[in-house]
């Protein structure tokens, strides 16, 4: 099998099993419980709380940990406008690209009466810092802009719009949750104030992730009970995959470069034997893209129908459109950086991670020209394209 969809979730790595078996056999005790035996377990969930805070270049009191990415970004997000709201200010600004977890939690702050502004992305999915300056306000309350995209893969100025937020006054939070593990991060030279992050997206335990909030914003709970998370987040700790994210964010943080420049190799081969696919289109930033991420429209085909297709030949991989979501509209995301419907509904994404091999990529560089043309081969719409009945949207 070859495994190219790292950006829906990755493999546990060793070292974060075997982070996780002394917390099962050994030490499994309640971290609230006063005895030495759960003040083991406290001890080890601080020192994974340290341990986290140093891979990000934060303090360990601004590490809370939560269910995950979707959890993080809902409670960095509704504290924000919380807050705002009692000082008036009720104008949110973000992309129209972000993740859902993002854009519902907007949403349903929509309903309750808060202006939400989503910037354009342009052709190439990046924010331009000029325009986040552009449309701070008075009585804007939080600016979220995730850091790089799970669909194109483009990378944000994060640091930049880090700044602009910095320079007026108004909260930041970025979705880091494709980023951590990834790209480098620095809390406090990238002027984050508050950034989400998820296990699974780094070879570690799915069901955990981060919320980083800069000491001194209020956070509002999503998750109400006990004293857990300074207060902030009930529910007894899942030491066990605390540990494993900890030791899975070290493993990922330490050998970055080495697996960027991997990455990089395998993903310049990928693009380079896609876009001889006539009629295809390379979706997101060609440079500012995270390292595994390869992401291509082709004209005339089906998203799932490459997938399922592709899956008969081993790959697993990822379509932002249609029914793999649940819904018949093709993906937010590539509607968000100009891509037609029906161009929309034809795309691909391959996601690698270090755990991939060159001769991986010789197989999907082999098998996806097969399948789309194939595809194309039995299409009434391509026959009528070919013929001159309707135009092609992509050249060849
Ligand atoms: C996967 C993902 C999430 C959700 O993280 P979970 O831990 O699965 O809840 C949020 N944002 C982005 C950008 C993601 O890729």
């Amino acid at each position: 099998m070859v495994y190219a969809d790292n950006a829906a979730t990755t493999k546990m790595n060793r070292a974060a099993m075997e982070a996780m078996l002394p917390y099962m056999e050994g030490v499994w005790g309640n971290p609230s419980s006063l005895y030495a035996f759960g003040q083991k377990a406290r001890e080890a969930l601080e020192s994974a709380r340290s341990r986290i805070a140093s891979c990000l270049g934060a303090t360990p009191d601004g590490i809370y940990f939560t269910s995950g990415g979707s959890e993080a970004d809902n409670q960095a997000i509704l504290s924000a406008a919380r807050n705002g709201a009692k000082k008036g200010k009720k104008h949110i600004i973000s992309t129209a690209f972000e993740h859902h977890a993002v854009l519902h939690t907007l949403k349903k702050l929509e309903r309750e009466g808060f202006e939400i502004e989503l910037l354009e992305v342009h052709e190439n999915g990046i924010v331009k810092p000029e325009q986040v300056a552009g449309a701070i306000r008075e009585d804007t309350a939080l600016v979220t802009v995730m850091y790089a995209n799970n669909e194109v893969g483009s990378v944000q100025p994060i640091s930049e719009i880090g700044a602009v937020c910095r320079e007026k006054g108004v909260l930041f939070h970025t979705d880091a949750v494709q980023a951590a593990g990834h790209l480098p991060i620095d809390i406090q030279a990238q002027n984050i104030d508050m950034l989400s992050l998820s296990s699974h997206k780094f070879h570690g335990p799915k069901g955990i992730g981060v919320l980083y909030a800069r000491k001194g914003i209020p956070l509002v709970n999503i998750i109400e009970g006990g004293a857990q998370e300074r207060g902030k987040r009930g529910g007894t700790e899942n030491v066990p995959a605390v540990m494993g994210m900890a030791a899975a964010l070290e493993e990922a943080c330490s050998h970055l470069e080495e697996n960027t420049e991997k990455l990089l190799k395998m993903r310049a081969k990928l693009i380079d034997g896609l876009s001889k696919i006539p009629h295809s289109i390379l979706n997101g930033d060609a440079e500012s893209r995270l390292p595994g991420n390869v992401n291509f429209c082709f004209e005339g085909i089906e998203g799932e129908s490459l997938l399922l297709l592709l899956d008969d030949k081993g790959i697993c991989a990822s379509s932002g459109s249609a029914c793999t979501s649940g819904s018949l509209d093709p993906s937010h995301v590539l509607l968000a950086i100009g891509r037609p419907h029906e161009i929309a509904h034809g795309s691909l994404r391959l996601s690698l991670s270090e755990d991939n091999t060159e001769e991986d990529v010789e197989h999907i560089v082999k098998s996806v020209p097969e399948v789309v043309s194939y595809l194309r081969g039995i299409s009434p719409l391509w026959k009528e394209k070919l013929a001159g009945k309707r135009d092609f949207l992509l050249p060849e």
